[in-house]
């Protein structure tokens, strides 16, 4: 059998590493454009921030480790077409030029997403940056450090961390979004509020409700910013407002979202026999409203590119679909969150019930960043009561927390339930009785409290890092049969 895989980040190398394991007699060709494979993206502005020293801490794996699998490693290789129907692609060699075709029996797409560049005034000048490959990580560093104002275009989690980067860095620093808080995707306001809060503190300019117009330069290098409503003196900018999935050689040949995120089914098997899909070129289920999105995160990847290894030659293990579970910390500040916000929830039509917790009893909340509190959903079944999806997960830990839980509440639901990581559930166990006397005061049907344990795996499966542990998150044939 001779598989070939296209790009290799985190999807690519989940699949390249689990292929070589469950298939010792397959042909593995990997061919990426990059001159590195495994890039974390996500440890940018660590790296950036000076936290993550040695660029070595931002890769996880090497061409030479999948070579010691066996895996033909292709790096600076540009996979410039596909065929589906002849199952062969067209590749350019980088470094030589050379442009050959190459055959597969098994395709795995892999070519994840690029940042979105809007059409404007002076997006074309020098200092304005992207932020997603390893490259362009180095020219961020490299460029800040001669930069006193920079601006940072996109209030989502990449702007996000980067602006607290800057800002520990002593630039002076301006956050552009047109949204009117920061991560407003991701976090309701009782959150961004704290967030804000915490960047006013440390000097930044929060230009929120702000549209980006362009850029204006002199000699060439960019030196203004020009919003709707302002202007702002910059040496440089970084764009992070969203990513599109890199899928141009597969257009009309499989199924794809408006955006052209490649349509996969739970067993990542795109709309043609034989071409399989992972990570940010796909679409993903969203388990909290039921329906298929685009969540580009590295989290899915992974698990995204390991189940398209292990479903290659027959449907076996099914994507368990994701919540869009993310972490960050800003300054003092750990924050998480799962699942819809409030907002987005009304958006969607959902009936959204919310408890709110505050307590102020200090000592208690001074907890490892691990801290994780969660409210559960299930729904009844002919045979058992199963979790539906975790809601949202939100903490913001600091000597005065708030601890908001977000419950959406359909008919069909039979219980809700709270539950933390088991390091400190003991802890939490009033804050636990309160917000289920709480819920119960909401004009909802509350009928079963299932046990706190398994609200703690659940937690577990549904939190994504990189680590050792990451194959015990796959869900196994079990768990996957009882959606
Ligand atoms: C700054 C930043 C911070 C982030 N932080 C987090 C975080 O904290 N948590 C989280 O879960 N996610 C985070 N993400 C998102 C995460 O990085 C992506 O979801 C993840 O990289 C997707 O992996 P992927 O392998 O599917 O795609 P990509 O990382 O996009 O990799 C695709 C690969 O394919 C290659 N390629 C594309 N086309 C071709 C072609 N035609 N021929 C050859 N090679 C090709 C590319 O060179 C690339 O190496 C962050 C992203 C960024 C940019």
């Amino acid at each position: 059998m001779k598989i070939i895989i296209v790009g290799c980040t985190h999807s690519g190398t989940a699949a390249a590493i689990n292929a070589a394991n469950l298939y010792p007699d397959a042909e593995i060709t990997v061919y990426e454009r990059n001159d590195n494979i495994s890039f974390l993206s996500c440890g940018i502005a660590l790296y950036v921030g000076g936290v993550v020293k040695e660029s070595d801490g931002l890769f996880y794996s090497s061409p030479d480790q999948l070579k010691s699998l066996g895996v033909k490693a292709h790096m600076e290789h540009d996979v410039q077409s596909i065929d589906t129907e002849k199952n062969e692609v067209t590749v350019k060699n980088l470094k030589t030029g050379e442009v050959f075709t190459d055959t597969f029996d098994k395709l795995i797409a892999t070519m994840g997403s690029w940042p979105i560049i809007p059409n404007i005034d002076g997006i074309d000048l020098e200092n304005v940056l992207l932020c997603k490959n390893f490259e362009q990580a180095n020219k961020i560093i490299e460029r800040s450090k001669g930069a006193k104002n920079i601006a940072v275009v996109g209030a989502g989690y990449i702007g996000v961390e980067l602006v607290e980067a800057f800002s520990l860095d002593d630039k002076n620093v301006t956050l552009v979004d047109a949204a009117p808080r920061i991560m407003s995707k991701y976090l309701d306001k009782e959150f961004t509020d704290v967030a804000e809060k915490a960047f006013q503190a440390h000097g930044v300019k929060l230009a929120l409700g702000e549209f980006l117009n362009g850029f204006k330069g002199e000699d060439g290098k960019v030196t203004h910013l020009i919003t709707d409503k302002s202007e702002y003196e910059v040496d440089m900018v970084v764009m992070c407002i969203g990513f599109r999935p890199n899928t141009g050689i597969l257009k009309d040949q499989v199924e794809m979202l408006g955006n052209g995120a490649i349509v996969v089914d739970e067993y990542m098997q795109t709309s043609v026999k034989d071409v399989f899909a992972a990570g940010d070129c796909c679409s993903v289920h969203y388990n909290p409203t039921d329906s298929t999105g685009y969540i580009p995160l590295a989290t899915n990847a992974v698990r995204m590119g390991t189940l398209v290894a292990k479903n290659l030659l027959e449907p076996k293990v099914r994507h368990m679909g994701t919540q869009g579970t993310s972490g960050i910390k800003i300054y003092e500040h750990n924050i998480s969150s799962t699942g819809l916000t409030e907002a987005r929830a009304e958006a969607e039509g959902i009936n959204v019930g919310t408890v709110s917790i505050e307590d102020k009893v200090g000592d208690i909340y001074r907890l490892p960043s691990d801290v994780l509190l969660g409210l559960g959903q299930y729904r009844k079944t002919a045979h058992e009561v199963e979790i539906v999806e975790m809601l949202e997960i939100c903490s913001v830990l600091e000597k005065h927390a708030e601890v908001t839980i977000i419950g959406i509440i359909p008919e069909d639901i039979v219980s809700v339930q709270i539950g933390l990581t088991k390091t400190i559930e003991n802890k939490f166990m009033g804050l636990i009785n309160q917000a289920l006397e709480d819920i119960e005061k909401l004009d909802v049907k509350v009928t079963k409290k299932a046990e706190q344990k398994s609200i703690a795996q659940v937690c577990k499966g549904l939190l994504g890092s990189y680590n050792d542990e990451y194959d015990e998150r796959i869900p196994n044939e079990e768990d996957t049969t009882r959606r």
